[in-house]
């Protein structure tokens, strides 16, 4: 089972490559969006009564987070409650980064906790069918380098898993379309599609899929 596992990662780089030139092309954008951005933030601050209510309802209700993953390449596993009474939890947190490292280098970098909350999102939707499946999170600048000389063109730049806001991931028992439907219904950045490797990647920048 594990080396099937392995033997699928390996074939799933060279794709993830693909999507990474299209994340660069975002990032550029991202730049030239973020002005209008903070004003359509200003805008939508004024429905302040909806915002009250989901925060009184999210208090009221304060129902902990718990992740559970599990890293293909590393095999380590974690379940964590990572949130709390209405806050992050450090250790968790710390711990879930470790986890999300870069196996190459072992390079820990801090996961986006938007990131985090997005991939614990997408496992209540699921149903929580097991633990979410890591094939790739943090990317460090080393090992993206690596990656896009062996893989030639396709790895981006500036790829958010360098900057510990994506995951490349699968769920035993649901299809990578299953995944990618449940993925895209949440719209929180992101989400990629890899039929031939059997993963997803969500990220949590712009709302964009592939
Ligand atoms: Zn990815």
């Amino acid at each position: 089972m594990k080396d099937a596992d392995a033997r699928s990662i390996t074939t799933a780089r060279p794709s993830v490559g693909e999507s990474h030139a299209t994340e660069r092309r975002h990032l550029d954008r991202r730049h030239l969006l973020r002005a209008g951005l903070g004003l359509a933030a200003v805008a939508s601050a004024g429905g302040t009564l909806l915002t009250s209510e989901e925060a009184e309802a999210a208090a009221l209700r304060a129902p902990p987070r718990v992740l559970s993953l599990v890293n293909l390449h590393t095999g380590e596993r974690i379940s964590a409650e990572y949130w709390s009474r209405g806050k992050y939890v450090r250790d968790a947190m710390r711990a879930l980064n470790r986890v999300l490292r870069d196996h190459h280098n072992n390079s820990v970098h801090a996961i986006d906790p938007k990131l985090i909350d997005l991939v614990h999102s997408l496992s209540r939707k699921i149903n929580r069918r097991g633990p979410i499946e890591i094939i790739s999170g943090y990317r460090s600048p080393e090992t993206n380098a690596m990656l896009r000389e062996a893989d030639g063109s396709g790895v981006a730049q500036n790829s958010y898993h360098m900057r510990g806001m994506a995951i490349d991931l699968r769920v035993q028992g649901l299809s990578t379309r299953q995944l990618q439907r449940a993925a895209l219904s949440l719209r929180g950045g992101g989400v990629g599609y890899y039929p031939d490797s059997n993963f997803v990647h969500v990220d949590v920048g712009p709302l964009r899929h592939w």
